[in-house]
């Protein structure tokens, strides 16, 4: 405002000038305060229009930069939707390789239960053994080893074969290995309907039930009578079986 106000009052100066010396006889004086005062009019009118000229140029300039602001702004706004969306697909992908692992966990963990289940008889078989025996002479191992910790023991055996008791009878009888060939023999005269265990024996420890083809017997022992001093053997009193089908009996 202060650069328009000037040419105002070079204008007013220069009028004053031309009315001052308007009433002197000399006319060149007044022609030159005229020339003068249009001078410092035409002076005033360019200034004026300079100053137009700067105030468009100076709008056009504001109205360029709110433009390339307002383009920043919207270029900086898409960066920033477009850094978020990427954010989101990053939290997203970690998300979902967290639910593999997880899932992928818990396939583990099924698989493990799965295999400690079917391993469970044997993981806690200290307590409950289970042997087997077929159609030939012969238990599937010679050693069963019981938990010193278990009260007591129940032994399975399991007739694997399809011959009947009569035939290739099995039983597993728990003696001691001392008393072993004694109680062998004596079973062969015990009689088939008891099993070929000689009835009233105390030196029989524990006895199934003579068994044939996919059948079953179980017995518990009585951990408590067991000397830890002692040496222990199982074997099969079916007449004649005794001399090869034995095995030590050991607490562990
Ligand atoms: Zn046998």
């Amino acid at each position: 405002m202060l650069t328009k106000n000037i040419p105002a009052f070079l204008v007013l100066a220069a009028s004053m000038t031309l009315v001052a010396c308007g009433s002197g006889d000399d006319a060149t004086p007044s022609s030159a305060a005229a020339e003068a005062a249009t001078e410092a009019a035409n002076d005033a009118a360019d200034t004026v229009a300079e100053d137009a000229q700067d105030v468009v140029e100076d709008a056009a300039d504001a109205a360029t930069d709110a433009i390339d602001d307002a383009a920043d702004a919207v270029a900086d706004a898409a960066d920033d939707a477009a850094d978020a969306m990427a954010d989101a697909a990053d939290d997203m992908k970690d998300t979902m390789a967290d639910a593999e692992e997880t899932v992928s966990d818990m396939v583990d963990d099924a698989a493990a239960t799965v295999a400690g289940d079917s391993d469970a008889p044997a993981a806690s078989g200290d307590c409950a053994l289970t042997i087997e025996a077929g159609d030939r002479l012969g238990y599937n191992t010679d050693s069963l080893t019981a938990a010193a910790s278990c009260s007591e023991v129940t032994v399975t055996l399991v007739h694997t074969g399809k011959l009947p008791k009569n035939a290739m009878g099995h039983n597993w009888v728990l003696v001691k290995k001392s008393d072993l060939d004694a109680v062998g023999a004596a079973g062969m005269t015990a009689g088939i309907d008891n099993s070929y265990v000689p009835v009233g024996d105390d030196r029989i420890i524990a006895a199934t039930q003579l068994i044939g083809g996919g059948e079953t017997s179980s017995t518990t022992v009585d951990m408590s009578v067991l000397d830890a001093d002692t040496e222990y053997a199982f074997i099969c009193t079916f007449p004649g079986h005794w001399s090869i089908m034995r095995g030590s009996f050991t607490i562990g």
